[in-house]
C-alpha cells in the first residue's frame, strides 16, 4: 500500500507543492504549526530516519539542502527550525520520512 506522501507525489492526493526534483518533493503542511510550515519528503520511501541506510547518505543530505534552499526562497531570514519525528515517542504520524521546516515566528526551547 502506498504511503500518504507517495500518493501526493503521484498526484493522487492534492497538496501545495513548493519544490520538486528527482529525489524529493517539498509541500506545505496541511496543518501548519507556524506561519511557514513545510515538509521535505524523499521520493524513495524510507519509513523513518532510524531505518535509513548507509546508501541513503546523499539522499539525506539532499533533503537538508533542499530544506535550506526552500526556506531561503520563502524568506525565512530570521531563522527556522527543522524537525524529524522518529517513532512513537516523537509523535511520528506518517511512516514516510519527512523533514519539517517551521518558521515565521519565535520558536521555544525545549520543544514539547
Ligand atoms: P509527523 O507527525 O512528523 O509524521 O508529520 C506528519 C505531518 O504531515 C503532519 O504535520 C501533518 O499535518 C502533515 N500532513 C498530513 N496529511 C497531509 C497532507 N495531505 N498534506 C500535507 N501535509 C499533511
Amino acid at each position: 500500500m502506498s504511503t500518504l506522501f507517495e500518493k501526493i507525489i503521484a498526484r493522487d492526493i492534492p497538496a501545495e507543492i513548493l519544490y520538486e526534483d528527482e529525489v524529493c518533493i517539498a509541500i506545505k503542511d496541511i496543518e501548519p504549526q507556524a506561519p511557514v510550515h513545510f515538509l521535505v519528503i524523499p521520493k524513495k520511501v524510507i519509513a523513518r530516519l532510524g531505518e535509513a541506510e548507509k546508501f541513503d547518505q546523499s539522499r539525506l543530505g539532499h533533503l537538508l539542502l533542499t530544506a535550506s534552499q526552500v526556506a531561503r526562497e520563502l524568506g525565512l531570514v530570521d531563522g527556522y527550525r527543522t524537525v524529524i519525528n522518529n517513532g512513537i515517542h516523537a509523535g511520528e504520524t506518517v511512516p514516510h520520512l519527512h523533514v519539517h521546516v517551521l518558521g515565521g515566528r519565535q520558536m521555544k526551547w525545549p520543544p514539547g
